[in-house]
């Protein structure tokens, strides 16, 4: 177990949150779930200032797949600066960035027969979504982009155009404009095809609704409240974009770097997106680097038509040629096929059967427990607290906030993954009643 007890790192004069409640912005949102000031972490665990050690489900949202300090990765990040290696690198050609190009190329995409050519955008997911929409628009001509009810891409304006929470979409404070929602095979219009429904929008000459340049989607709605597309829906889906001449851009940003099991989430259903976005985890130690991966017909910018000036994080650079390293000598990949085996065998059979109104749901270590039918968001919220005063970090998500969502390091140890899960079990059982 990598608990360490009996640790304490307390910095006095800091130990409370007065100073960010006092001077920070109101729009900060994930320290209001989780109130304590953090201070180091471990693995799968991260400590408070008070010393008490929490099991991180939450995982920096996606992107510390790999575990906090993953001692592999920051030996060779430590190295880097410890010769003084090139750490700001805007997009000149590096030591750093050519290994990890070269890497990605071998390790990633090669074996699994993809042909991309690699675009760095500024570090967020958000930017990644921006170059993707961006780049789709200028191959096509088109401007419309189609995305799915419950999707979320980022949040500046032309991805959270792309983002279906109306909350989110609140803030834009202008119109979102050029994108239209389908509906998602999932929740109240299950029963609507959607593939049949945008099939009949693109052939009606009366659909109201312009040839889009792309559509856009996660394989596994995440922050949407982990709902994944069946293999064989996208399967269809990529067909109909063959047919109308639609770029398909798979949003890998939450789910890809091994996070349901292979690489990318969408190897299971046998399709190569045009467009695909990495974020989060692909730095391997939850520094900022985003990635799109365009095919190159597609890879049609002009030099400097897509900048920033943060493009060539070179720690991140190390950080990611280091996971993949790391991922191939651990077997990540199969580690996550197993844990997510065992993870949804425990739900269905320790949670679910808490209460028949609950549903679960998920993939490799991305799951849901979802509270909508089972006193909705504010069962969900409870069961979120309880957790985290009996040491567990797992945030909610999905429509109103009715879903619990498990997404652990996929590195975290079988013991500290059971102690968790029983964690969530005993909130459950306590607040589903309460
Ligand atoms: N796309 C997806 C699927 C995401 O989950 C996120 C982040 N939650 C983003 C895009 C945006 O990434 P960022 O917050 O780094 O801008």
């Amino acid at each position: 177990m990598e608990v360490a007890d009996g640790d304490h790192y307390t910095t006095a004069c800091h130990a409370d949150a007065t100073v960010f409640e006092s001077h920070e912005s109101n729009v900060r949102s994930y320290c209001r779930s989780f109130p304590a000031v953090f201070q180091r972490a471990k693995g799968a665990i991260i400590y408070a200032e008070s010393g008490k050690a929490y099991i991180d489900f939450f995982a920096g949202a996606g992107g510390l797949n790999y575990g906090h300090n993953n001692p592999f990765i920051k030996e060779r990040i430590v190295a880097h600066l410890q010769d003084d290696g090139i750490t700001h690198g805007l997009d000149f050609y590096t030591t750093a960035k050519r290994q990890f190009i070269a890497s990605f190329v071998e390790n990633i995409l090669s074996p699994r027969g993809l042909d991309y050519k690699l675009q760095f955008t500024g570090p967020t997911g958000t930017n990644a979504v921006e170059a993707a929409l961006k780049v789709a628009r200028k191959a096509t001509g088109r401007s419309g982009i189609f995305a799915f009810m419950g999707g979320y891409h980022g949040m500046s304006l032309g991805s959270l155009a792309a983002t279906g929470n109306l909350g989110s979409r609140g803030g834009a404070g202008v119109a979102l404009t050029g994108v239209h929602f389908m509906p998602f095979p999932h929740g109240a219009l299950k029963g609507i095809d959607s593939i049949e429904y945008m099939e009949a929008l693109l052939t009606d000459s009366h659909s109201g609704v312009e040839k889009p340049a792309a559509v856009i989607l996660e394989t596994v709605q995440a922050e949407g409240g982990v709902v994944p597309f069946p293999t064989d829906w996208l399967r269809r889906l990529r067909e109909l974009c063959d047919r109308h001449a639609i770029l398909m851009i798979v949003d890998d940003i939450q789910v890809g770097c091994f996070r349901t099991g292979p690489f990318f989430s969408f190897e299971p259903a046998g399709i190569v997106p045009d467009v695909v976005t990495l974020s989060k985890s692909i730095s391997g130690y939850g520094l900022p680097m985003s990635l799109v991966l365009i095919r190159p017909q597609y890879d049609i910018w002009k030099p400097g038509e897509h900048t920033g000036t943060f493009r060539g994080h070179q720690l991140a650079f190390v950080g990611a040629a280091a996971a993949i390293d790391y991922a191939r000598e651990h077997g990540v990949e199969a580690q996550v096929a197993r844990k997510g085996e065992w993870v949804g065998r425990f739900l269905k059979e320790h949670i679910a059967t808490l209460d028949a109104r609950l549903e679960i749901r998920g993939v490799g270590l991305i799951w849901g427990i979802d509270f909508a039918k089972a006193g909705g968001s504010e069962t969900a919220n409870r069961v979120s607290t309880t957790c985290f005063e009996n040491g567990l970090i797992a945030e909610t998500c999905g429509r109103r906030d009715a879903v619990v969502k498990l997404l652990p390091p996929l590195t975290i140890d079988d013991a500290l993954l059971e102690k968790g899960c029983q964690v969530i079990r005993d909130a459950t059982s306590k607040c589903i009643n309460a």
